[in-house]
Formats: structure tokens, sequence, C-alpha cells
């Protein structure tokens, strides 16, 4: 049985003002969330915040991303080894928006894949179409050549010890979420792909998704077998919509 993940991506979102009430309304409001496994991905200034605040409660928190590198002369860059020195358990890598303006590539994705578990961090390996990939008809072609660059670099057994996010990047802060349905179908063509290296690793691989997800549509999406739980962009951003969605998977 894979437990379901809620995990929220701030973004470049807040000041310390906003994280302390973002924070203080989760921590007043965690309690009712029975089922999900819950974290948090916010800016990484915010991170010791979040970890004074969050420590001991069953709120996890992660980084946005991170470096390919352990150390140096690498101005801007966050290694893995920081974000675990603060208690970080996640770190989200290959988010569609790193990927656009950050040209971001499927080869370093899988780099930086490999060097969050080297930090012993859970990457969060975000994958997914534009619309005019999906429009012209290519959408599993992508996400198999996004998840196969992993499974070439870091192999099948590493990338089973992460957590996938389908996120239709036509669905990413649009407000059109994909249906169920849509998202059900690319989930069970993302779990077969992966099957193909090892039926065990994807058996047990968590598939979250993301894209415009809310406390009005989360129960309908979180009830399809393949979706375990979501990347939660927009809607991480209020305590009272992140634990709707967190308490839809009870
Ligand atoms: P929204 O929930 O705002 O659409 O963002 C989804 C996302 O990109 C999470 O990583």
């Amino acid at each position: 049985m894979r437990q379901p993940l809620v995990a929220g991506n701030w973004k470049m979102n807040g000041s310390l003002a906003s994280v302390r009430d973002l924070l203080a309304g989760l921590k007043a409001g965690i309690g009712d969330v029975k089922v999900a496994e819950v974290a948090v991905c916010p800016p990484a200034v915010f991170i010791p915040e979040v970890q004074a605040q969050l420590d001991g409660t069953p709120i996890a928190w992660g980084g946005q991303d991170l470096s390919v590198h352990e150390s140096g002369a690498y101005t801007g860059e966050i290694a893995g080894s920081m974000l675990t020195d603060f208690g970080c358990k996640y770190v989200i890598i290959g988010h569609s928006e790193r990927r656009t303006y950050h040209g971001e590539t499927d080869e370093l994705v899988a780099e930086k894949f490999t060097a969050a578990r080297k930090s012993g961090l859970v990457p969060l390996f975000c994958i997914g179409e534009t619309q005019e990939e999906r429009e012209s008809g290519v959408t599993e072609e992508v996400v198999a050549r996004q998840i196969d660059a992993v499974i070439k670099h870091c192999g099948v057994d590493m990338l089973g010890e992460g957590v996938i996010a389908y996120e239709p990047v036509w669905a990413i802060g649009t407000g059109l979420t994909a249906s169920p349905e849509q998202a059900q179908d690319v989930h069970a063509f993302i779990r077969q792909r992966v099957s193909e290296s090892s039926a065990d690793v994807a058996d047990k691989l968590r598939i979250l998704y993301g894209g415009s997800m809310k406390p009005g549509n989360a129960a309908e999406l979180l009830a399809k077998p393949d979706i375990d739980g979501g990347l939660i962009g927009g809607a991480a951003l209020k305590a009272e919509d992140f634990l709707g969605i967190c308490t839809a998977a009870n």
C-alpha cells in the first residue's frame, strides 16, 4: 500500500511574516490529516524558520532545487548537504519552471537526482508535457523520455527511492486541471514504463499529480488508483486550502 503524500511547493512566494502565519495555520490543522504524509517546500531562505516551527510536528519540509555539486565556487547554488543540515527530507527536482526558465535538461535533472540521493534527500522528481506536446499527441513520449533519463543515469532502484510528480505544464498555475481520467491515464502509463525496468519499484513508487489541484478537485483525483498524492502550488499558500487537500486523502 502506498501512503499518499501531499507536498506544497511555495515557489518564490511569501515573506517571513506570511511564512509564520502559514506555518501557524498548518500546525493548528494538521491533526485532522489522518492518512497522508505532508511536506512543504519553501524558498530556501525560509527553511531555518520552517525547521524551527515544524520540528517535532508530522509535517516534513524540503528544498525546491539543489546543485549537482557538493561545494565550491558555484555562486547562488545550494548543496544537498546544506538542505539536510536544516532538516530537509525532500527536494523538488526538474520542476517545469526550472526546465523552462533555467534551461534544465533531462540529463541535468538526472544528475540532480543522484546528487539528492547522495545527500540523503528524497527527490520529488517532476515530469510532464506542455500544451503543445499534448495537442500533438506526444505526452507519453515526453514523460517516457524524462523518466528514462533518470533510469539510465541512476538506475531503476535509485528512481524507486524518490517520488515522481506528474505535472502537465498546461495545468500549472492556469486553473486548468487535468481531469481525473486524463491524469490517471498518464499515471498508469508512468507506472507501466517504470515496471518495464522493475515491477517491484513500479508497484511501490508514489506518483503525485500537480497542476491546479485544490480542495474542490483533490478527492476525485486522489481516488484514482495510480494517483498517490499531490504537489500543490497556489493552494499550498493558504493553510485552509492546503489542509483541505491533505484531508481529501483521509
Ligand atoms: P499550481 O498548483 O499553482 O498549479 O502549481 C503546481 C505546481 O507547479 C507544483 O509544483
